[in-house]
């Protein structure tokens, strides 16, 4: 277990927590929409630039083997932090949007056939909801929608019951973004591959968060963006299964993803250069490595513990507030907590929050078919690091005690 002085140690690997925001010190709660980046990560992009920057893979020059050598460790150590088997199952992509675009439309284009059905959940990030919806316009398939309970789980016999001899894909959260549920994807994954069906799990707001290996869950595909677990923005991870993505067609054209180009044919690379058109981002590739050694080194299942209880902690004191709404109360949560207060729209209690330097997220989270089921205007989200402590949360709870009357 993390300690207070664990955490304000901590702490000071961040730069910008020391920030103040019209004059009061910053209270980051946005962690779920990105989070802040330690030392060791603004250091290493510098060190990147200035020390190892030249173009990768196809250079004979000192510079470039070395670039070359930092991206492909990076891919090493991603695999390694997901628990994949081969390095190449590791493809980099623009974040975890890009991720799921690629195998919307390669894995769409490999296996899927009019008529068939890919399932989501009714709790997906429009990332996850719209690049199926684009594959069903294109090639005739059925999106169908995991219904959840009023405590913002998922129902399992109505997924059971979705899956059938025309379903060609399961696509969900690993956590959800707006109710911090925890998926049980594990079990989700078996009861999909009982009946041959591959998975697809968004991981964006789950790597940070909770440990996850690939193996052990029997992911098909897992994706995640390295901006939200500590790393730079513009670069994330596709891992999928090795043979599924040798049987996928690219599906972005260009350098580095051919084998031989001519006019009369092409051919392409094998993995996972298949999957790598262009020059990638090996600044950010060997950013994201660093981050992802810096989390391993606290430890995931530490920062899990901590960021668990200061997430009980902040629902037990945010409970004392009158009208108070918590939206998810899964029995199974992250360090997510939407809420609403009477019929305060969520937008003016964020605008007064940020006046007192309190930075948290107001709306409908990119998941507004969420939203409308449980017919609400948006919510206000406070989403946690193991950089927050509870000097925050207390700042934070006596905030709203000034701003809820105020707005009553
Ligand atoms: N899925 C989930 C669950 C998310 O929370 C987010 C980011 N809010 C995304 C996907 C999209 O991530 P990105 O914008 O980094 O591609």
């Amino acid at each position: 277990m993390l300690s207070n002085e664990d955490i304000l140690r901590l702490r000071t690997d961040f730069p910008i927590l020391e920030e103040k925001i019209y004059g009061k010190p910053l209270i980051y709660f946005d962690n779920g929409a990105t989070t802040q980046k330690p030392v060791q990560v603004l250091s290493k992009i510098e060190y990147a630039y200035k020390h190892l920057n030249a173009n990768i893979h196809r250079g004979v020059h000192y510079l470039s083997q070395k670039a070359t050598e930092a991206h492909e460790e990076a891919r090493s150590t991603v695999a390694d932090f997901l628990g994949a088997a081969q390095r190449e199952e590791v493809i980099f992509t623009r974040g975890t949007t890009e991720a799921i675009n690629l195998v919307a439309f390669s894995y769409g284009e490999a296996f899927c056939t009019e008529g068939d059905e890919i399932v989501v959940s009714v709790l997906e990030h429009h990332s996850n909801i719209v690049p199926w919806q684009m594959l069903c316009e294109r090639k005739g398939l059925v999106l169908r929608v995991i219904p959840m309970n009023e405590r913002g789980e998922l129902d399992l016999e109505a997924y059971a019951s979705l899956l059938n001899g025309r379903t060609r894909l399961v696509s969900v959260a690993h956590v959800s973004n707006v109710l911090g549920t925890v998926n049980p994807v594990g079990e989700m994954i078996r009861m999909a591959h009982d009946k041959g069906i591959k998975v697809l799990i968004d991981g964006a707001q789950a790597v940070p968060h909770i440990p996850v290996d690939v193996q052990q869950l029997d992911a098909d595909f897992y994706v995640f963006s390295a901006h939200k677990i500590y790393g730079p923005t513009g670069i994330g991870i596709l891992y999928g299964k090795q043979e599924l993505l040798n049987a996928m067609p690219p599906c972005q054209g260009g350098g580095e993803m051919i084998d031989k180009v001519s006019f009369e044919k092409t051919t392409y690379n094998v993995l996972p250069f298949k999957f790598e058109a262009g020059t990638p981002d090996y600044i950010g590739s060997t950013a994201l490595a660093e981050a992802l050694r810096y989390v391993s080194a606290i430890g995931l299942d530490a920062i899990a513990g901590y960021e668990q209880a200061l997430t009980e902690y902040a629902t037990e004191q945010l409970m004392q507030i009158d009208r108070m709404r918590i939206i998810g109360t899964a029995r199974e949560k992250s360090a997510v907590l939407s809420f609403l207060v009477g019929d305060i729209h969520p937008y003016d209690l964020g605008m007064l929050l940020d006046k007192m330097g309190i930075a948290v997220r107001t709306g409908h989270h990119c998941a507004q078919p969420l939203i409308d089921s449980l017919h609400i205007p948006g919510t206000v989200r406070a989403s946690f690091s193991f950089y927050n402590t509870r000097d925050e949360v207390d700042l934070f709870i006596k905030a709203l005690q000034r701003i809820v009357p105020m707005l009553s």
